[in-house]
């Protein structure tokens, strides 16, 4: 059995909270990691987990994991997360969502909400009549609506941040990009990368995504496995997450990864093994942050175009991992949460500065 406390003291969380309503079926868990800079954003995610521990081991770390992106992002945001324990192609309903609403209400905005894995900007709307703690509202209500262009916008700024560092210039024109899912971030970034006449490789396990790829996009289009082996400049994880790892890393034939897909490190130590590789790795956190940068803008009356030009600031975090990573010899991975931790540390210092009447 877990030990939840245990856990929580050990990786920082705040807060934990069981929400439970039988009459609409609902059973979640929102967890709240930390608070220092602000708010806790982070998505409702629905999927059938196996068990309650399950659940609650998953909405721990994806929280923690928020915290991470939101101060990397520059943010005044913490981080958090809902799980929905359900499946949703068939678990879901108005009253659901409405519940959960009222959880999220009665934590008094210390949680904000958001769409992820199995939630919609439709479920978005519902929890919308019981709290404003939600943003990735539709666009017609003047909100940022989806996220995944301004993500795929971020990757391709962080992108160019790692060919400037690696080939001497940003351009992109004339490279190899491999992009691992060909989904919604995968299709949105292909088309910068197309624009600026680079050559693409693409898998997918699903076949419409191919498709789509080899005829709007000219892509060559390998197995979900032969990805690994290709030959390229910049390999693009945009699928699911871990598929860097001891097995995978070896076998890449690339100088940089840059990607959307979240956890794409199996264990830490893959981040160092992609330095000892000489393959300039892109922190998944940082470079995917075009996201939650367009939804915390919600917050505040959300502005297009202010947005784009938050987005394209990934490029300049990127380049301060990179420089951070090489003036203290560490991997890019581990320099980013050393940015990030040292974002969190510096605001709590300043409050207690202040609470100790200095
Ligand atoms: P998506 O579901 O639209 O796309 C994922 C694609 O990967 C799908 O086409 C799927 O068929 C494909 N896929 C699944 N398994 C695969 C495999 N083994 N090999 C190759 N392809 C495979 O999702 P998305 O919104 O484009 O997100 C992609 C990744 O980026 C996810 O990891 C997501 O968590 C992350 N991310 C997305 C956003 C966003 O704004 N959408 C923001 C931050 C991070």
């Amino acid at each position: 059995m877990m030990k939840i406390m245990e856990y929580m003291n050990k990786y920082g969380h705040e807060e934990l909270v069981f929400c439970s309503d039988p009459q609409v079926g609902l059973q979640a868990i929102i967890a709240i990691h930390d608070t220092t800079l602000g708010p806790a954003l982070g998505g409702a995610r629905m999927w059938p987990y196996q068990s309650e521990e399950e659940a609650t081991l998953d909405v721990l770390r994806l929280s923690r994991a928020m915290t991470y992106k939101a101060s990397a992002a520059g943010l005044n945001l913490g981080g958090g997360k809902a799980v929905i324990i359900g499946d949703p192609s068939k678990d879901k309903s108005v009253g659901l969502f409405r519940s959960l609403g009222k959880f999220i209400e009665s934590l008094g905005g210390r949680y904000i909400t958001t769409e992820d894995v199995g939630t919609t900007v439709s479920d978005m709307q519902q929890i919308r009549a019981e709290t404003k703690h939600v943003t990735g509202l539709p666009i017609a209500w003047g909100a940022s609506g989806d996220p995944s262009p301004p993500t795929a916008f971020g990757v391709y700024q962080g992108m160019k941040a790692c060919a400037e560092e690696v080939f001497g210039s940003g351009s992109l024109k004339g490279k190899t990009v491999a992009i691992q899912g060909f989904g919604k971030v995968g299709s949105y970034l292909a088309v910068h990368l197309r624009d600026e006449g680079v050559k693409i490789i693409a898998s997918d396990v699903n076949e419409r995504a191919t498709k789509r790829a080899r005829e709007e996009f000219g892509a060559t289009i390998v197995s979900i496995d032969d990805i690994y082996d290709v030959e390229c400049d910049i390999f693009s994880p945009c699928a699911l997450g871990a598929t860097l790892n001891r097995q995978t890393i070896p076998r890449l034939h690339c100088k940089i990864v840059a990607g959307s897909a979240n956890n794409q490190l199996e264990e830490d130590e893959d981040g160092d093994l992609l330095q000892q590789n000489r393959i300039l790795y892109a922190p998944d956190y940082v470079i995917n942050g075009g996201g939650i940068i367009n939804l915390s803008l919600e917050l505040t009356g959300y502005n297009a175009e202010a947005a784009k030009a938050q987005i394209a600031e990934i490029h300049n975090t990127i380049e301060k991992v990179i420089s951070l990573a090489k003036s203290k010899q560490i991997s890019t991975a581990r320099a980013a949460d050393s940015l990030a931790e040292s974002r969190i540390q510096d605001a709590k210092r300043v409050r207690t500065m202040y609470s100790k009447g200095r």
